[in-house]
């Protein structure tokens, strides 16, 4: 990968690209996540590179609908493979719970890298290789999963997900996380939570958070999780822009 110095200003941006870039070099990402990874990006940007209150208020509220789930499920794609690897099988493991590779541009080879890799990491427990029934509303390669995996869960957690998929899961009853720098994206907007953050920064703060919440009694989640309100959440988020925004105009 390439040198970047840390005292660089866009130090972990410039490291995220590089993930991504690396990604795609050994076959985890496809071409098309560099581009996903440029919106991100831009969305990073314009709410200050930090997670702010409402995103950490959401994470919290994840935190409870994972702990809360009867069957939870994590969903990895080329671009969260690429960035989180270690901390996607270290919320696993938290949760106690396998990782299920998906893909919205699926190639076995890729498949079977991503599932490599997070074996690699430590992970038990790696779904999606051999998937074995299809969500309903979507086409062949992009409804592929697994039973006992995504395809059973009540709650799955989606990162860096498109719209058609957060709408088939939530078609199916069951109630999805996703964690999307975009606030405004059709996932964002559907997901019963949505992580306004970078996927970097939110990962490792949902662990914690599940490692803090576990102890507490379902009557606590719940409540957690009835505060919540998504629409709300993501209005913060387009607010926390707005303000970040004439922030930074205000000091030039
Ligand atoms: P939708 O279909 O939900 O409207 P989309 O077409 O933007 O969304 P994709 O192109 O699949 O969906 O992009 C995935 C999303 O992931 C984008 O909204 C992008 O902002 C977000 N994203 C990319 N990189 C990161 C990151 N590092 N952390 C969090 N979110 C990210």
């Amino acid at each position: 990968m390439t040198d970047i110095p840390k005292s660089h200003p866009r130090y972990a941006s410039l490291v995220a690209r590089e993930r991504v870039a690396e990604g795609v070099k050994r076959g985890y990402t496809s071409i098309q996540g560099l581009i996903a990874q440029g919106r991100g990006e831009c969305f990073d940007y314009l709410l200050g590179e930090r997670t702010t209150p409402s995103a950490a208020a959401a994470i919290r509220a994840a935190a409870a609908l994972l702990l809360l789930a009867r069957r939870p499920a994590i969903s990895v794609n080329g671009n969260v493979a690429a960035l989180v690897p270690e901390e996607m099988v270290t919320l696993a493991q938290a949760l106690d719970i396998p990782l299920e590779v998906n893909l919205f541009h699926r190639s076995e080879e890729r498949v079977k890298r991503i599932a490599a890799l997070l074996r690699e990491k430590g992970a038990k427990d790696v779904l999606g290789e051999q998937p074995d029934i299809s969500l309903p509303g979507l086409d062949h390669a992009r409804a592929l999963a697994t039973r006992g995996g995504i395809y059973d869960a009540d709650v799955v957690l989606i990162p860096l997900e498109d719209g058609d998929r957060c709408e088939a899961l939530l078609a199916m009853g069951k109630r999805v996380i996703a964690i999307d720098l975009n606030p405004l994206s059709r996932t964002a907007k559907k997901a019963t939570v949505s992580i306004v953050d970078n996927i970097l920064r939110a990962v490792p703060q949902l662990t914690e958070q599940v490692r803090q919440l576990s102890s507490k009694p379902r009557s606590d989640l719940e409540r957690m999780l009835n505060e919540y309100d998504n629409e709300k959440s993501l209005a913060q988020a387009a607010q926390d822009i707005r303000e970040h925004l004439s922030s930074q105009f205000q000091q030039a």
